[in-house]
């Protein structure tokens, strides 16, 4: 089992306000476990920048230059109330549009069987046409179209595990029947979008959880909603918007998830990759605030995606 981690220096210089949850910090802490033994087995990549023909199949021309222009030369620069660009977002958040279609192209080739991208900003509050929720552009969204263009996928699955809806890429999937979007997150929580009856076209699938639901509600929506659908599906790709702030230390939300229950998601999304996409899965990171929880969570994550069984 070879696994691929996609990281970049610029993920280091996407700085946002003091006190910001979405911080520099993150990839610090990710950067230490990861840097463990266990781990020393990982195929190590440098990021690519992202290129503008492969965002613009998940976002209009008008967005990619309303980021591209809001950038600022110095300080910050804030598109709403906790989405702010610093000098260094632009190429951060390119390079995490390059880690997600770098890793498509490495498990259609062979090279690796799946692969976790360990970058920032996040993406998938980024809609077609509005950053939003600390997000820019839609990685997870981004890496599907890029493998129906580039690499012949007939259908691929976005399953999102983040506390938090993806409503970015429930917009961009919306209508498009050979694109999946599987999504547990609390709510009531922001952005407030995620409810049972937005279904698209019949492939958005949402799984809410209430504010102290834990493991044993997450495994119930993943096995009742979200796995069977996704059998169903029988997607070619499988990405993961892996969000880790559903863990029960982190300050942005109420669920109660384990490190157990992220590798358990992840080994049962293998599974279904076995079935039906050659075990081919690529892991875009999305959320995690509390810095333990958030590392001890992606080791858990990272293991389950080499084949470990020690998490
Ligand atoms: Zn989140």
């Amino acid at each position: 089992m070879v696994t691929a981690l996609f990281t970049h220096p610029s993920s280091l210089t996407h700085v946002t306000p003091d006190g910001h949850p979405e911080r520099i910090d993150r990839i610090h802490a990710i950067g230490r476990i990861l840097a463990t033994a266990p781990f020393a087995g990982l195929l190590r990549c440098e990021a690519p920048l992202g290129r503008d023909e492969d965002i613009l199949r998940a976002h209009d021309p008008g967005h990619l230059q309303h980021i591209r222009s809001a950038a600022p030369e110095n300080g910050i620069k804030y598109l709403d109330s906790d989405t702010a660009m610093s000098p260094g977002t632009l190429e951060a958040a390119l390079r995490a549009v390059g880690a997600a279609t770098g890793a498509v192209d490495l498990v259609f080739s062979g090279q690796a069987n799946n692969a976790f991208c360990a970058l920032r900003p996040p993406g998938h509050h980024a809609e077609r046409n509005r950053p939003m929720g600390f997000c820019f552009f839609n990685s997870a969204a981004i890496a599907a179209h890029y493998a129906r263009a580039r690499h012949g996928a007939g259908r691929v699955a976005v399953v999102d595990f983040d506390v938090h809806h993806g409503n970015g890429t429930q917009d961009i999937f919306w209508s498009d029947a050979d694109l999946f979007y599987g999504s547990t997150h609390q709510m009531p929580l922001y952005p407030g979008t995620g409810s049972k009856s937005e279904t698209g076209v019949g492939n958005i699938f949402n799984a809410p959880l209430r504010a102290g639901d834990s493991g044993e509600q997450f495994h119930e929506a993943m096995g009742t909603t979200i796995l069977p659908a996704l059998d169903a599906f029988a997607p070619d790709l499988v990405v993961i918007s892996a969000g880790f702030d559903a863990h029960h230390r982190d300050p942005l939300g109420s669920l109660q998830l384990t490190e157990a229950d992220f590798a358990w998601a992840t080994l049962q999304l293998m599974e279904l990759g076995e079935t039906h996409s050659r075990g081919r899965v690529v892991s875009v990171l999305e959320g995690g605030y509390d810095l333990q929880g958030l590392a001890s969570s992606v080791g858990a994550h990272v293991r389950a995606l080499m084949g470990g069984d020690d998490f």
